[in-house]
């Protein structure tokens, strides 16, 4: 125990059931005076499963520890960055020698074309890379781009898929937009809502017959490859490949949105893993290792088009920022480790298969949807493959579900209509623990 904590004394801070958590809440309020329902992103609330938000102290490995001492074994992971799990020594350390050197300086560096080149290297599609600072501009300036160079307007969604708060994308859009039931944001002009077509997921037929009837005016086909932001939802089998068929037949453009799978899925991401080629692709999260980041890139005769060189503008002061860059450069060599993808899937699978036995001994219908190293457990008997059956999960029982993981010391997302997110520090013995935790839980709910 003592490694772990780096020294600090938190089993004897740890403090009797009734004060549980009141430091968070303390917090929480002070917070509340300031910040827009005390948080800075709506996901992190608690509103969708009920309590107070936790606050964090610290974090290592792939524990997480609150402000009243307590420890958790995250499966949050900073919302998918963290694939090595929490202060990892190595980026810690580059980070810190980066951080000597200035933080930032409005001027290239040579770390902006390192990361470049091992995106390039690891993408077969992308040619050409721009980094922003989060994933929503990537997928923003990705449309316009696609906008600029097919010179249509329109652009196609799926539902429940996520791809940042851009107003064109907050269209039956998933993650928090879906948790608080908000999925068509206020303050979206119906004009921009009108340009964007919606589709289900999963449904290669329908994106066959809107692509046949207005496939000249769509500029870009936009899609999460595994959707992440409904809970998890794989594609089915032939979906990519007939929106690649499709979009390549029509002249628009197939932007893949990996800001959660580049990088997770695979070093290749999940272009590599099914074997589809996008025209563009957006990336974050994993990409600047725990440190805001977002990019895009593809196709040489499309990022051609953006400037300095095109008339597609886009820019930013602290973009490909160098602690980022570091932090990023940093994550990828460690991924590049034999079998790194392999042995995180193997755990991420052990802990699926866990779950559906507990679902199963619990006399409880569930649905464990698995793919490489993320997860999600919905309380429902159909099988989750889209937006419509995402939603037929019992929300009130996730809830439920995760307060009792949350006492069992497991932090879960906040929200049904997340991935959990497994990373290398996660080891075998927290997996174990994790289903004896959800054994309980799901045997609590069951009673009760
Ligand atoms: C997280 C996410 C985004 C938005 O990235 P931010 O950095 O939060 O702006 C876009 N697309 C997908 C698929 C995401 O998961």
């Amino acid at each position: 125990m003592e490694s772990e904590t780096g020294g600090f004394e938190f089993s004897s801070s740890l403090l009797k059931g009734e004060e549980l958590g009141r430091r968070s809440e303390e917090l929480y309020e002070e917070a509340k005076r300031y910040l827009p329902g005390g948080v800075d992103s709506p996901v992190r609330s608690f509103r969708a499963v009920g309590g107070t938000p936790l606050f964090i102290e610290r974090a290592q490995g792939c524990k997480i520890y609150d402000v009243d001492g307590r420890a958790y074994i995250d499966y949050v992971c900073s919302w998918g960055p963290l694939i090595l799990g929490h202060a990892h020594p190595r980026i810690v350390s580059a980070l810190q020698v980066a951080a000597e050197k200035g933080t930032s300086y409005g001027a290239p560096t040579e770390k902006e074309t390192i990361l470049a080149r091992m995106i390039v290297e690891a993408v077969p599609s992308i040619e050409l890379v721009r980094f922003v600072n989060s994933g929503t501009e990537a997928v923003m300036v990705a449309i316009r781009l696609a906008r600029g160079f097919t010179r249509r307007d329109k652009i196609v969604k799926f539902e429940g898929c996520y791809h940042g708060h851009a107003d064109s994308l907050l269209v039956k859009a998933g993650s928090g937009a879906l948790t608080f039931g908000i999925p068509d944001s206020l303050g979206v002009p119906a004009a921009l809502a009108r340009d964007t077509y919606l589709l289900p997921f999963n449904d290669i037929d329908r994106a066959r017959e809107l692509l046949d009837s207005k496939g000249k005016e769509i500029a870009a086909v936009v899609a999460e490859p595994v959707a992440a932001n409904m809970g998890v939802v794989p594609p089915r089998p032939g979906f990519l490949e007939g929106l690649r068929e499709l979009t390549l037949k029509h002249g628009c453009l197939l932007i893949l949105d990996e800001v959660i799978t580049g990088f997770r899925l695979d070093y290749g991401g999940a272009q590599k893993r099914y074997g589809v080629e996008a025209d563009l692709t957006c990336l974050g999260k994993i990409i600047g290792g725990g440190l805001p980041v977002g990019a895009f890139g593809g196709r040489r005769e499309i990022m051609e088009q953006i400037a300095p060189l095109g008339q597609i503008y886009q820019a930013g002061t602290l973009s490909g920022n160098p602690l980022t860059m570091t932090a990023g450069i940093e994550t990828l060599k460690l991924l590049r480790s034999p079998g790194f993808y392999e042995s995180l899937e193997e755990r991420t699978r052990h802990l699926a298969e866990g779950l559906r036995e507990e679902f199963g001994k619990a006399g409880l219908k569930g649905q464990v949807n698995q793919e490489g190293s993320m997860l999600t457990a919905f309380f429902t008997e159909k099988p989750v493959v889209d937006y419509s059956t995402a939603k037929s999960s019992d929300t009130a029982l996730y809830a439920r579900f995760f307060s009792r993981m949350i006492q069992e010391g497991i932090h879960l997302a906040p929200s049904q209509f997340e991935a959990a997110f497994l990373s290398s520090a996660h080891q075998e013995e927290d997996i174990e623990e994790t289903i004896r935790a959800a054994r309980s839980a799901l045997r609590a709910l069951k009673q009760s």
